[in-house]
């Protein structure tokens, strides 16, 4: 029997994945969080920090859909999320955090306003909002992924606590 605590996770991380919330996962839901990052920090589509957030975003959803399009739809439903993704992704986060990583770089690069390599707990929280974190969460995790207290986060970081989310241990 599957705990509740467990499936009210596994529905948070669908819905973070659906970004356009129209039930299931597909390409536009990548490209649109691109977009939405692109305009949050008023970086162009055709720079190359745009340019590559958006190749980023494709090889996340061909990673996804690798893993988890069973019946290769170009979609990934709910029940294909919950029966082969997360399973899939709890017995391997390392190649989780493979797929997402050129994602997660190109998307760190667009808030690294002044382009140390890091950035600062507020640019980060704007990128979790722009992902949909709710309001809280979104503070709350920027302030655990600042792991040395230093005020700002950067990719040692953000990869395996991004892949630690989304893979959901039971
Ligand atoms: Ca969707
Ligand atoms: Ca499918």
């Amino acid at each position: 029997m599957v705990s509740t605590e467990y499936e009210r996770r596994i529905a948070a991380r669908f819905a973070g994945f659906d970004q356009d919330g129209n039930g299931t996962i597909d390409r536009e839901d990548f490209s649109a969080a691109a977009k939405a990052l692109l305009a949050e920090f008023a970086v162009p589509a055709r720079s190359d920090k745009g340019q590559a957030l958006y190749s980023g975003a494709e090889a996340f959803w061909q990673g996804m859909a690798g893993i988890a399009d069973r019946d290769g739809d170009q979609r990934i439903s709910r029940q294909e999320f919950v029966t082969g993704a997360v399973k899939r992704l709890r017995d391997n986060p390392d190649r989780f955090a493979e797929i997402a990583r050129p994602f997660l770089h190109a998307a760190l690069a667009v808030a690294d306003t002044d382009g140390d390599g890091r950035i600062d707990i507020a640019d980060t929280v704007r990128v979790l909002r722009v992902l949909h974190v709710p309001a809280g969460v979104a503070e709350a995790t920027a302030a655990a992924l600042d792991a040395d207290g230093d005020g700002r986060v950067g990719e040692a970081d953000v990869v395996p606590a991004f892949a630690r989310y989304f893979t959901v241990p039971e």
